[in-house]
């Protein structure tokens, strides 16, 4: 069985700890384009620098251009048997334009859309603690999910940052942008009859456990 998965949620809510487990039980590539346009940002390609200022501002990169780079993504030999797009789609536009490119009229390329809510008070406390590994994606939390040893990824050694756009105002831009072009995707999904609620106010553990149960039936 193709398991095609779709996390879809606020910035903050956890749907990435989560997507990094799942991706690696079930053997599919966690494809976060999040992750994927922060490493073009990184190495300064033309696709990275038409997409930073959207980035740090806290709004959405273009629609065609995500399009384009996600269906390049896709078309590549690990997503044969399934994957998991963390982050994607984010609009109505690119949710129509995934539907056209990967399926067809009865195939919309999503087996199951897992989609995580939690209260703003809980996303704006883990957005502001969280801490990334600039060289391995790796998250942390201040006070949740501290690293080892003093702001240096557990699993690379890095120094961890903070990334620009969880700054505060950047982190009341990205809830408002989530509002306004993402959130209608709860609906779509829910009418298309693949979406499953996940209550992710809980302890990482707590939303896996709920995530494992979704997945199972
Ligand atoms: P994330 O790591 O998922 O919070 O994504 C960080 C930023 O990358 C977002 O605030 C957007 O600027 C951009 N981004 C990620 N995924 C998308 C997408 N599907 N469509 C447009 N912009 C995106």
């Amino acid at each position: 069985m193709t398991k095609r998965l779709v996390f879809l949620g606020p910035p903050g809510v956890g749907k990435g700890t989560q997507a990094k487990r799942v991706a690696e039980e079930h053997g599919i590539p966690h494809i976060s384009t999040g992750d994927i346009l922060r490493e073009e940002v990184r190495q300064e390609t033309d696709l990275g620098k038409q997409a930073k200022s959207h980035m740090d501002s806290g709004g959405l990169v273009p629609d065609e251009l995500v399009v384009a780079m996600v269906a390049r993504r896709l078309e590549q030999d690990d997503c044969r048997d399934g994957y998991l797009l963390d982050g994607f789609p984010r609009t109505i536009g690119q949710a129509h334009a995934f539907e056209n490119e990967i399926g067809g009229d009865d195939d919309p390329g999503v087996d199951k859309v897992l989609y995580f809510a939690a209260p703003d008070e809980v996303l704006i406390r883990r957005l502001g603690g969280r801490r990334t590994c600039p060289s391995c994606q790796a998250v942390y939390h201040v006070e949740t999910m501290p690293p080892k040893e003093d702001n240096l990824c557990d699993r690379c050694g890095a120094e961890l940052v903070q990334r620009e756009d969880d700054q505060p105002d950047a982190i009341k831009q990205r809830l408002r942008t989530y509002r306004e072009l993402t959130e209608e995707l709860i609906g779509h999904y829910r009418q298309a009859g693949t979406l499953v609620e996940i209550n992710s106010t809980g302890s990482v553990e707590q939303v896996a456990e709920l995530v494992r149960r979704a997945l199972a039936t």
